[in-house]
């Protein structure tokens, strides 16, 4: 989340509605990775005077972040990328109806570069389906299924003989609470 203050200067949604399909929005109870009943993908939001404040604040990372490659633009990559989990996720938000695209290059081997870069800082790099999350890390990447309201995504490392090898998988965040990832 963030405002218009802090936009990227040269960047513009354009005819992009894509965030109306892919992030769910609370305050209208829209799932994810559908369209909302709002959107008139030509014309954009129905209800823009009135829209909730979810949908108010919200801008991609691409419009927010100058260092995000011009390539990543939402309209072409059909990827949307948000900072999530107070800054320890990047979440890259696929459009359903490509849902491979995030596979295909220039777009992987950046998310693997952030990969590497995260574990470092103990942040994580997420690609999201809808509710299913994939964990991208530097040496794989680890589907966790669908991921519940209650539940998180936690990335691990261990050492082996030939160094470090990483996984992710689904916990409840009571469980975690006092414990840490
Ligand atoms: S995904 Fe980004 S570029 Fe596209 S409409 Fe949403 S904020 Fe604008
Ligand atoms: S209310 Fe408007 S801005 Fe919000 S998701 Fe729906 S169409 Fe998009």
């Amino acid at each position: 989340m963030s405002n218009a203050d802090a936009l990227v200067p040269d960047r513009s949604c354009g005819t992009c509605t894509l965030c109306c399909k892919v992030m769910g929005v609370r305050e209208l109870n829209k799932p994810a990775g559908t369209w909302c009943t709002h959107c008139d993908p030509r014309r954009g939001c129905g209800i823009y005077e009135t829209r909730p404040s979810g949908c108010r604040e919200f801008f991609c990372t691409w419009r927010i972040e100058a260092s995000i490659p011009e390539w990543f633009r939402p309209l072409t990559s059909k990827l949307v990328l948000a900072v999530e989990q107070q800054g320890r996720r990047l979440a890259i938000h696929v459009d359903p109806g490509t849902p491979q695209a995030w596979r295909q290059e220039p777009y992987y081997r950046q998310l693997k570069v952030w990969a590497q870069e995260a574990v470092a800082t103990n942040r994580q790099v997420i690609v999201r389906l809808g509710k299913r999350m994939i964990a991208v890390l530097p040496d794989c990447d680890v589907d966790v299924g669908v991921v519940g309201e209650d539940e998180t995504v936690v990335t691990a490392a261990r050492q082996t003989p030939s160094g470090l090898a990483y996984t992710a998988y689904r916990a409840k965040v009571a469980d975690l609470l006092g414990g840490g990832t």
